[in-house]
């Protein structure tokens, strides 16, 4: 339900205008197949996933001799989740271990969510039974630690820091250190979200991760990029950078709720294979949910 009420922008923009366009054509032809790609263009879904999944389509109704526009809405349904699971693994779960400490390393621009959504994962994992600590390893960014710190209290889960402008590896080696002296099932770590200088961010997350991977064989178990979906081929070009700076393990999408172009979803997974592994919708401590691509699709049309 939450899915559903999430993806209602985009439900109203792109199922309304496949509905009109259905509607309008009495059978399916070139001119509906062109304009079927300007709404998924506009949904933000990428062009190249547009042009794959209209070509299948063209071939689907080929095949099974589709003649009525309204037959084609099972098959676009279809070919979505299609699409996204062939893409890679299509699980969506989070890599956590059943014995030791998990660590999960956050990185993206920011305003993008990223604090908020590293206290709702938080809310959520501790929900699920697990002793849940964070580390405060956005040393750049004024404030960013207090704003950890005000979700750390939220939640009621331990924040580990260091003042502003300290080394953010140094903070990550503290918050291993005391998380597994408490004994803790999972570590999430903030970085900072610069983007100016692809060196420099290379550079600290190559750090940061090294420390990690010192200190607790395996880790970090997941690297979680946060992308705003509101910000559409922006998103996209973030993902690509970090996607070089760093091996992105998953992305969260934020803000899905904030967007009528939900399809970014589609164009994430199909040019940059990396699985959406949450997606934010809202800014509360319970908006996070696991993505599954099939309640997504059904969100779209429903
Ligand atoms: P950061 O700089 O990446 O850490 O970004 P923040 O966590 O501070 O979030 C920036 C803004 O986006 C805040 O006002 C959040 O409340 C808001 N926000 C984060 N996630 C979501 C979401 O899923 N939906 C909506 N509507 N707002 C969100």
């Amino acid at each position: 339900e939450k899915f559903k009420d999430g993806l209602s922008k985009t439900r109203d923009n792109f199922s309304g205008k496949v509905n009109d366009l259905v509607a309008r054509y009495r059978k399916v032809d070139e001119d509906f197949f062109e304009e079927l790609e300007e709404i998924l263009i506009q949904a933000d879904v990428g062009f190249d996933t547009v042009m794959t999944l209209v070509e299948e389509l063209k071939m689907e109704v080929k095949r099974k001799n589709i003649q009525d526009p309204k037959e084609v809405h099972a098959v676009i349904s279809e070919k979505l989740i299609d699409i996204y699971e062939r893409a890679g693994e299509s699980s969506s779960d989070l890599n956590i271990q059943e014995d030791g400490l998990t660590v999960m390393l956050f990185v993206g621009v920011n305003g993008v969510g990223k604090t908020t959504t590293i206290g709702k994962l938080a809310h959520k994992l501790k929900g699920e039974g697990k002793k849940v600590m964070l580390a405060a390893g956005d040393t750049f960014r004024a404030g960013a630690i207090e704003q950890l710190e005000v979700w750390g209290d939220r939640v009621g889960v331990e924040v580990i820091k260091q003042g502003a402008g300290s080394d953010p590896a140094a903070v990550m080696f503290d918050a291993v250190q005391a998380a597994k002296s408490r004994k803790a099932d999972v570590l999430i770590c903030d970085t900072a979200g610069r983007l100016q200088n692809k060196v420099n961010l290379m550079k600290e997350l190559e750090k940061v991760k090294r420390v990690i991977e010192r200190e607790v064989p395996g880790a970090p178990h997941e690297v979680l990029l946060a992308l705003d979906a509101t910000t559409g081929q922006n998103a996209m070009v973030q993902a690509k950078t970090f996607k070089e700076a760093t091996n992105v393990t998953g992305i969260v999408l934020t803000k899905l709720d904030g967007t009528a172009k939900g399809g970014i979803v589609l164009a994430i997974r199909n040019e940059l294979e990396i699985p959406v592994k949450l997606v934010g919708l809202g800014e509360k401590m319970d908006d996070l949910q696991t993505f599954n691509a099939e309640q997504y699709v059904y969100g779209l049309f429903a």
